[in-house]
């Protein structure tokens, strides 16, 4: 009786020690794998979740509350910002090139707009981010690099606003491309893209 419980015992515990590591290996590779893999993007979001966040935050940036020819609200740039704090993506508006697309928020776009702010203490208004139309499907509105700005220190762009000092503003905080008043299609706003 005894050595037949043992061997009972025995046999039981070897097929729990045989499924054991079969059953835990599976997960394993999962568990380990996943934080790897999406380790880089999660931080690239976060840190344009913070820098979203900041711009809201900062004072004196204020944004318009409809588009030039449109009042879709999913895709104005106040909602941009308001998506990518939470982790989602920015919504481009149903009549650009990119009709309804969702787009992440650049981090040196976001920190351009923010130093416009903490930095050279602009008070400006940004009229679109990746909403509206912009000159083609290649602007760079439609991948989140570049804000259109129409109100400076309190005059519209165009009408007395000092949009070259914020122009200039621009290019030290690294931007690529700026324009302005004499350049093409930008009689009453300035584009500063990143
Ligand atoms: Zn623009």
């Amino acid at each position: 009786m005894n050595r037949l419980a043992v061997a009972v015992a025995s046999t039981v515990s070897a097929a729990a020690l045989a499924a054991g590591p079969t059953a835990t290996a599976e997960p394993s590779p999962g568990k380990h794998g996943a934080p790897a893999r999406h380790h880089a993007p999660a931080k690239v979001a976060n840190e344009s979740a913070r820098l979203a966040r900041s711009v809201l935050n900062a004072k004196g940036i204020t944004y318009a509350t409809a588009h030039q020819d449109d009042t879709d609200k999913a895709s104005l740039p106040k909602q941009n910002l308001i998506d990518v704090s939470n982790g989602r993506l920015a919504r481009t508006s149903p009549w650009g090139h990119k009709k309804g697309a969702r787009v992440a928020l650049d981090t040196k776009m976001l920190n351009g707009a923010l130093k416009l702010s903490t930095q050279y203490h602009y008070k400006f208004q940004i009229s679109e981010i990746v909403g509206g139309k912009h000159g083609s499907h290649t602007s760079k509105h439609y991948t989140g690099r570049a804000i259109d700005v129409t109100w400076i220190n309190g005059r519209h762009v165009g009408e007395k606003a000092d949009h070259q000092g914020f122009m200039k503003a621009c290019r030290k905080l690294g931007a690529s491309k700026v324009f302005g008043p004499g350049d093409k299609g930008h009689k009453r706003h300035v584009h500063c893209q990143w």
